[in-house]
């Protein structure tokens, strides 16, 4: 073991989780000291004050952040979040997890990621479009379609970054679709982008069962968020078979032992904002939600669900993390002694990044593909990455995220080495 090793005492902080995820990749690579303090920390970083002019006159002051964690690979490459939540030890934790992730599927690059902290819901549009267009004024030196490439996240969509590509555009006094991805695609969206991470979450959670035998048809699945990700999710595992017994938002769950019906929890939703209320289940809370007697257990919220307390009564035999950082390391810690699988965010959820680089890739041709080409190319590479993560995790005896942080990591890592140390 070398001084990198991965702390044995529980990270709850997402910075926490991603430093000791990274730690342990360093101690299976045997990497140095001086490598890991480079690739634990951030290249570049910006905070930024947004004064807002509110409806009603009143000025309100929000701060913005964006943080490029490595660009050893290419430009910056991360979504843009808007939650009360948001700090800069959040924004750095989830920049770098889009460093290993970008490297996991092989795009050209790095990871970053912007944050704002504000509660979106409390907000009218035209107040989040003012909001939206002072962040992306005062951190425009730091982005552009070669420097870092912005996309939706938790509290953001399509129009925010509609806005974003406008304002750079304004700015530049042309139009440059590609400084955002994840626009409508009325403003140069690609096809598939919408749903392409929850594409990716079942086309590797398909891959995950199938390598104990076990189709999607078979299995019983519960997924704790129901938002942009988690929503489509369920939409996908319902289409290709899965029983989904439970689904949750930030305000509450339903579930049903027998399987939800999809499409009318997609419409209560569409009509209400919530799954809570649906007529077609029984209430269940969160924490429950983490604990049902399912087959496939997908996170699809926030940070940190999965910690000490919660991952000792999982009952899952997979989990696939569809949300950023959801296990801390403790946690993934018991899920592995207890032999549950997890499939690591770095993976599971890469589809929407794979989808984002071709949206940059057709932003940059001016050339637009096919919704097919798309799910096709999509699902190819994400299933060539489970396949890579999944052969060197039985090569050298890793977790699935042990695995796929070590290739993630060797990547940027390599990078950096052939690229040499300026000056
Ligand atoms: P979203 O804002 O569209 O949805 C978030 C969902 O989580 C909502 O249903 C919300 O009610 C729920 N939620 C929030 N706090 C919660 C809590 N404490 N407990 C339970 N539910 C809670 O966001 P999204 O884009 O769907 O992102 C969800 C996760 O997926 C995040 O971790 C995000 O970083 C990750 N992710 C998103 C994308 C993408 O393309 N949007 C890509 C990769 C990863």
């Amino acid at each position: 073991m070398t001084e990198s090793a991965a702390p044995l005492v529980e990270s709850p902080s997402p910075l926490g989780t991603a430093r000791a995820q990274l730690a342990k990749a360093v101690d299976v690579l045997g990497y140095d000291g001086g490598l890991h303090e480079m690739l634990a920390t951030p290249r570049r970083e910006i905070t930024v004050s947004i004064p807002l002019r509110r409806d009603d006159g009143t000025i309100e002051l929000f701060t913005g952040y964006r943080v490029q964690h490595n660009i050893s690979r290419g430009p910056g490459k991360g979504g843009l979040r808007y939650a009360a939540s948001v700090d800069p030890d959040e924004v750095r934790a989830l920049a770098m997890l889009m460093t290993w992730k970008c490297a996991v599927v092989e795009l050209p690059y790095g990871g970053a990621k912007g944050g704002v902290t504000i509660d979106p819901r409390r907000y009218s549009k035209a107040e989040l479009e003012r909001v939206t267009r002072r962040y992306t004024s005062e951190i425009m030196p730091m982005i552009g379609p070669e420097r870092d490439i912005m996309a939706p996240d938790i509290g953001t969509d399509e129009q925010t970054m509609a806005w974003v590509m406008d304002t750079f555009s304004v700015n530049r006094g042309y139009t440059i679709p590609a400084v955002a991805t994840g626009k409508p695609l009325a403003v140069g969206g690609s096809l598939g982008r919408l749903t392409a991470t929850s594409r990716g979450v079942v086309h590797t959670a398909r891959a995950a069962l199938a390598s104990a035998g076990v189709a999607l048809s078979e299995v019983r699945v519960a997924v704790q968020g129901f938002g942009k990700v988690g929503s489509h999710a369920t939409r996908f595992f319902a289409e290709a078979g899965a029983t989904v017994v439970a689904v949750s938002d930030q305000y509450g769950g339903v579930q049903a032992s027998d399987g939800l019906d999809v499409p009318a929890l997609l419409a209560h939703v569409a009509a209400t904002g919530s799954v809570v209320g649906f007529a077609g289940g029984d209430p269940i809370d969160n924490t429950t939600l983490l604990a049902l007697d399912v087959d496939v257990l997908v996170p699809a919220a926030v940070e940190g669900v999965l910690d000490a307390e919660t991952a000792g009564s999982v009952k899952a035999a997979w989990v696939v993390e569809a949300a950023n950082g959801p296990t801390t390391a403790r946690a993934d810690a018991i899920l592995a002694d207890r032999g549950i699988v997890v499939v690591p965010d770095i993976l599971a959820n890469a589809g929407g990044v794979v989808v984002s680089y071709f949206e940059w890739v057709q932003a940059n041709q001016a050339y637009w593909w096919t919704e097919r080409e798309i799910e096709e190319r999509l699902e190819h590479r994400m299933l060539e990455a489970y396949a890579a993560v999944a052969e060197a995790a039985r090569t050298h005896g890793l977790t699935l995220r042990d695995a796929a942080m070590m290739i993630g990591v060797r990547r940027v890592a390599e990078a950096h080495q052939i690229r040499g140390l300026y000056p």
